[in-house]
């Protein structure tokens, strides 16, 4: 092999899931020789465990109006040119899924996450439609397009169970390859095109967390293998951070029993949520699904808590009764792996719901002020009755007996923030080239997907996908672009972990 290196390929991609296979699609129809590295056994990431839907602009202006205004109202750093580039190049997203193989079709659900803002009706979500049944069935319609274009299509070697541990560096800053781990060993692998990182968020790295995000403890229910490395990685080889405070973040409940926590989709008829002091805290309804964490992140500083983390769902025997607590199980990485009662009876039996028979004892078992959780329910039940929320303004339903929480026994359940995905990480630009402190490209290191993504503190559904094709293209491309680069694999010894 070449100058000490064990392998050689054009372009090596870390991380195999939306990204790095539209990354290596793009690289290998460019020409450019591809290897992938995925750190887990199977590829897919976040993607396979999602929902899997992608946001398509319809008018090219509208829609960066409309993303712009995200940043505006929550003072995110916004950076143009990459809005400019996102929304021109994921309306080709349908086109380019198409091209991958015949017959694929798409169907659209749904649109603007925030429909006040200017802009909002340009902006719709899209899906594969496919064989795939359940709650991720559209992220495994997609993932099965993806994968077969990447390693049935094209041929193109993906090594599963085998993470990057490094770039490798040469002195002026260039990347020139990645080391990895085999379960022989560590090997490196030059690329003499480039290196494109797509390896996720950090959801799963405890200490990224506690330095970037407010709010503990804060779950994940994605994908254990998105931690953070790609993030230290580039780090190392000196890239600008952005959007490290933005998160993806719903609610759900941790259970010892899965890695991830279980998303629950919560905030239906006959659904309160109650903090620490048994009181409400929020029109339960209106919580945008992806802005969770933003609902629940207040520090009390006379408490010293955060009294709404962990807060709790409350509801009653007829709430019970009418199906799953959380309209989104199925999803997630733990959600795919657990099979949810029809009428929450399992959950009950297996202590993750609890159960009793009057308020007074409910509070009790969740150690909150028994006063309190009674007045809280209540004043809900008056306001129902008379059709008017006095505290939070909640819409209440024509049918408000269904709204009521007053048929005992009595549940709660205990509900975390938990993370959809993280949004930051290095920052990239126009090229999906990873930028150092001072903005400039370092030197054949791309970046794409979720890690460094341009979504700050607010999000728009489906907006992760889409930017993970529509920068996975981009990457490749332009790594498959680069001049060809001999470089001698350096003594990397002592610099391995
Ligand atoms: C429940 C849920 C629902 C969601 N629904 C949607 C949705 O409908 N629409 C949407 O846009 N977004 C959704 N998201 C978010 C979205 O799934 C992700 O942001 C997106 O899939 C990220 O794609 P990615 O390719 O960047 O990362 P991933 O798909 O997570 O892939 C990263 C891969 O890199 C691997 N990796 C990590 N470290 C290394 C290493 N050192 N070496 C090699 N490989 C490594 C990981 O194991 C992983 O396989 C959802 C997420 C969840 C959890």
């Amino acid at each position: 092999m070449t100058s000490g290196w064990d392998k050689e390929t054009d372009v090596v991609v870390i991380g195999y899931g939306s990204a790095g296979a539209a990354a290596a699609i793009a690289a290998h129809d460019a020409g450019a020789r591809v290897l992938v590295l995925e750190s887990t056994a199977q590829g897919g990431g976040n993607t396979l465990v999602s929902f899997g839907g992608f946001m398509v602009p319809t008018h090219l202006d509208k829609a960066i109006r409309y993303i712009s205004g995200l940043y505006e109202f929550s003072h995110s750093e916004k950076d143009d040119e990459l809005i400019r580039v996102f929304v021109e190049e994921s309306s080709k997203s349908i086109e380019w899924l198409k091209s991958l193989k015949q017959d694929v079709a798409v169907l659209t659900y749904g649109g603007a996450s925030y429909p006040s803002i200017t802009g909002a009706e340009t902006i719709k979500r899209y899906a594969v439609k496919g064989a795939h049944k359940g709650a991720t069935a559209f992220a495994q319609n997609l993932w099965q397009l993806l994968s077969s274009a990447v390693q049935e299509e094209r041929n193109i070697p993906v090594l599963t169970g085998t993470p990057a541990k490094r770039l490798v560096t040469d002195s002026d800053g260039t990347v020139s390859g990645v080391i990895a781990r085999t379960q022989e060993g560590e090997i490196s692998i030059q690329a003499k095109r480039g290196v494109i990182i797509t390896t996720g968020g950090y959801g799963f790295n405890a200490e990224i967390m506690q330095n970037y995000v407010k709010g503990s403890p804060i779950y994940s229910l994605g994908h254990p293998g998105n931690r953070g490395d790609g993030l230290l990685m580039a780090q190392k080889a000196g890239a600008k951070l952005w959007h490290m405070n933005g998160v993806s973040c719903s609610f759900g409940i941790k259970v010892p029993e899965f890695e991830s926590a279980l998303m629950m989709g919560i905030g239906g008829d006959g659904q309160i949520f109650v903090d620490k002091s048994g009181k409400r805290f929020i029109n339960e309804a209106t919580i945008e699904r992806h802005a969770g964490l933003l609902a629940v992140d207040f520090f009390d500083s006379n408490s010293l808590t955060y009294p709404r983390i962990p807060f709790f769902l409350i509801f009653d025997e007829t709430a019970r009764l009418r199906g799953p607590i959380s309209r989104t199980v199925g999803l997630g990485s733990a959600g795919i792996r657990y099979s949810w009662s029809s009428d929450n009876s399992k959950e009950v039996d297996n202590g993750w719901i609890q159960k009793a028979d009057t308020l007074v004892e409910l509070a009790r078992n969740l150690n909150i002020d028994e006063a309190a959780l009674h007045k809280t329910i209540t004043q809900w039940n008056s306001d129902v009755g008379r059709g008017d929320d006095t505290l939070y303004g909640r819409e209440i339903p024509d049918d408000r007996s269904s709204a009521l929480v007053a048929n005992g026994p009595f549940y709660a359940a205990t509900i975390h923030p938990c993370l959809i995905n993280t949004q930051g990480g290095p920052r990239r630009n126009g090229k999906a080239q990873v930028v150092d402190a001072f903005n400039k490209p370092i030197p054949r290191l791309y970046s794409a997907g979720e890690l460094g993504s341009l979504w700050g503190l607010i999000y728009q559904g489906g907006g992760n996908i889409a930017e993970a094709l529509a920068f996975g293209r981009i990457a490749g491309v332009h790594a498959a672009g680069e001049r060809c680069y001999i470089s001698v694999l350096p003594d990397t010894k002592g610099d391995m972990s």
